[in-house]
C-alpha cells in the first residue's frame, strides 16, 4: 500500500504562502476553482478584458485533477466523434472538435506570452486497436472528419495480414492505408500481435500542475492590481441576484458581476438563485465520479516522448477503461545544492484502472493506493510495452485522481440559462487539458460581451441533468 504521490505535484517548487480570504471584497469576476480550467479562464479574462478577477480555491492551485492526471495533451472526446455527430449534427459536432483542437494554438500562445518554462512535448501519438468493431468506430470518426471539411484526418493504418481486412466497408476505402503487421507493432512499441491497426494523431505531454502554478505566479506578478488568488478558501454558498453573485467562503463574501465555476464537477456548495427558478447545484449527483489510477517509473533518457493507448479485445470502445502510456523527459530532483544542471531521465506513466464511485463526494485524495492496482498496471505493462524491464517495475510514483463524467461526455462552457451571472467551464470527462483551455478562451469572450456562435458546450436549461 502506498500514499497518493503524483509526479506533477512533486515537481512544484512554489514558495508562495497560502493566502485565504480574510475580508468581504468586491470584484468583476469571481472564479471558483484553481485547477487548469480556473487558471486558464482567469488568464484569458485578464488578458482580453479590463476586468478584475478573483480566484477562490478550496485547497491549493492545481492540487485537484490537474495535479493527478496523466499529463497527456490530447484532443479526443471519451466518446466517438460519430456519436457526437448523431447528437449535435455534423456541423456543430465537428465545430466542437475543432474548438478543442484550437486549444493547441491557445496553449502555445499562453506559453509564449507568459514566458512559461514548463516543458511541453508534441509528437504523433498512437492508439492500437484489436478488433474490427473498434476499427470501424475510428473509420466512421474519420468519415465524419472528412465530410466536415474542417478537420484533419486521423492516420489509420491496418495490418495487411489482418483477418478482417476484406470486411471493411468500401465507404472507408480512402480513409485508411495498409502496411505490414510488424510496422503496426513497431508504432505501438509492442510485441503483442493482437494489435492489428493503429490510429495516429497529434498528441503531447506536459505537467499541467506546473503549468497552472507557473501561470498563476505570472498573473499575480503581471496583473497586481486586477488579480487576486485566495487558496484554502472553499466556497460554501453562491447567491445569485439579477446583476451579481455573492460567494460565501470562510465567513466572508466575494461579490462579483460574474461567477465562474471551474470546479471540475465536484463542488460542495449550494447555489441560491434569487433571480429566477432554482438551480440545482448538486453536480456531484449528476456527474459520475470515477477514480483513475496511474503508475510511473523513471528510466534512462533513451527514447523520444510518446503517447500510446491500448484497446484490448475486451473493449468495445473507449467508454470503457483502456490503458494508456506516456513517456517524456523528466527532471529527477535531489541534486546537491548549488548544482544547476538538470538530471534528465524519461518518466513512463501508465494509466487504465478505474473505480466508479456512487457518490464522488466520498473521494479522498489521501486514500492509499492498493498494491493490487499497481500489480494490474504492471501486468499490463509487461504484456504490452516492449521496453518494459524484464522484472517487476519499480514505480517511483503511484497516484490517483478524480474524474467526472457528465452523462453527455461533453464539457459545459458558458452561462447558466437560468441566470447568466453564473457561468461554467467544467466537466472533466477524462480528457480536460485542451478543453479547459478552449473553455477559458470562450468564457473570456462572453465576459467581454462578444457574440459567440451556439456550440455543443452550451449549458442547457437542464444543466444539472447533464
Ligand atoms: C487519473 C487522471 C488522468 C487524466 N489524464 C488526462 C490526460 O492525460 N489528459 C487530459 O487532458 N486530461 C486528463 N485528465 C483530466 C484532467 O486532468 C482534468 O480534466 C483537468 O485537470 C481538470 O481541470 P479542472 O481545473 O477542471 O479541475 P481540477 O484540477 O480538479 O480543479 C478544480 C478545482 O476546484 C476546486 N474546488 C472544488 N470545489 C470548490 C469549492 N467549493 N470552493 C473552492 N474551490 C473548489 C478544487 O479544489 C480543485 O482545485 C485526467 C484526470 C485524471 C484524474
Amino acid at each position: 500500500m502506498a500514499p497518493n504521490q503524483s509526479p506533477w505535484l512533486a515537481q512544484l517548487n512554489r514558495t508562495r504562502p497560502v493566502t485565504a480570504l480574510s475580508d468581504n471584497i468586491a470584484t468583476d469576476v469571481a472564479i471558483v476553482g484553481g485547477g487548469i480550467a480556473g487558471i486558464m479562464t482567469a488568464y484569458f479574462i485578464l488578458r482580453d478584458t479590463d476586468k478584475k478577477v478573483v480566484i477562490l480555491e478550496a485547497d491549493k492551485v492545481a492540487h485537484g485533477a490537474t495535479g493527478h492526471n496523466a499529463g497527456q495533451i490530447t484532443s479526443y472526446f471519451e466518446r466517438p466523434l460519430s456519436t457526437l455527430v448523431e447528437q449535435f449534427g455534423l456541423d456543430m459536432a465537428t465545430r466542437g472538435q475543432e474548438a478543442i483542437e484550437s486549444g493547441w494554438a491557445l496553449l502555445d500562445t499562453v506559453h509564449e506570452e507568459a514566458n512559461l518554462t514548463t516543458n511541453m512535448y508534441r509528437f504523433t501519438g498512437h492508439a492500437g486497436v484489436t478488433t474490427l468493431e473498434q476499427l470501424l468506430v475510428h473509420l466512421e470518426n474519420n468519415w465524419c472528419r472528412s465530410e466536415s471539411r474542417r478537420l484533419d484526418l486521423e492516420s489509420i493504418l491496418v495490418a495487411e495480414e489482418a483477418s478482417y481486412l476484406k470486411q471493411i466497408p468500401a465507404k472507408y476505402v480512402n480513409l485508411y492505408a495498409t502496411l505490414p503487421h510488424r510496422d503496426i507493432l513497431a508504432l505501438m512499441e509492442t510485441r503483442n500481435t493482437a494489435y492489428t491497426a493503429v490510429v495516429s494523431y497529434q498528441k503531447g505531454c506536459t505537467n499541467s500542475a506546473l503549468l497552472a502554478e507557473e501561470l498563476a505566479g505570472y498573473m499575480l506578478a503581471m496583473y497586481k492590481d486586477r488579480f487576486v488568488l485566495y487558496e484554502g478558501s472553499p466556497v460554501s454558498n453562491v447567491v445569485l441576484g439579477e446583476h451579481e453573485g455573492v460567494l460565501h467562503s470562510l465567513k466572508h463574501t466575494v461579490t462579483a458581476q460574474r461567477v465562474i465555476l471551474c470546479t471540475n464537477g465536484f463542488e460542495n456548495f449550494t447555489i441560491t438563485n434569487e433571480h429566477g427558478r432554482d438551480i440545482n447545484g448538486g453536480f456531484h449527483h449528476a456527474v459520475q465520479g470515477t477514480v483513475g489510477y496511474m503508475a510511473g517509473y523513471v528510466e534512462p533518457l533513451n527514447r523520444d516522448p510518446v503517447a500510446i493507448s491500448y484497446f484490448p479485445k475486451s473493449i468495445a470502445y473507449d467508454d470503457e477503461p483502456y490503458y494508456y502510456l506516456t513517456r517524456r523527459p523528466h527532471d529527477v530532483g535531489d541534486l546537491p545544492a548549488g548544482r544547476q544542471e538538470t538530471h534528465q531521465h524519461n518518466l513512463v506513466c501508465i494509466g487504465g484502472p478505474e473505480k466508479k464511485l456512487d457518490d464522488a463526494a466520498i473521494y479522498s485524495r489521501e486514500e492509499i493506493y492498493e498494491e493490487s492496482i499497481r500489480d494490474e498496471i504492471d501486468m499490463f505493462l509487461h504484456a504490452n510495452y516492449e521496453h518494459a524491464a524484464d522484472q517487476h517495475t519499480q514505480y517511483a510514483f503511484l497516484w490517483h485522481g478524480l474524474m467526472g463524467y457528465t452523462t453527455s461526455g461533453v464539457r459545459l462552457i458558458g452561462p447558466e440559462p437560468l441566470n447568466s451571472v453564473l457561468m461554467y467551464n467544467l466537466g472533466c470527462n477524462g480528457v480536460g487539458i485542451l478543453p479547459s483551455i478552449y473553455g477559458g478562451k470562450r468564457i473570456s469572450e462572453i465576459v467581454a460581451g462578444k457574440e459567440v456562435e451556439p456550440s455543443m458546450f452550451d449549458p442547457k436549461e437542464s444543466t444539472m441533468d447533464v
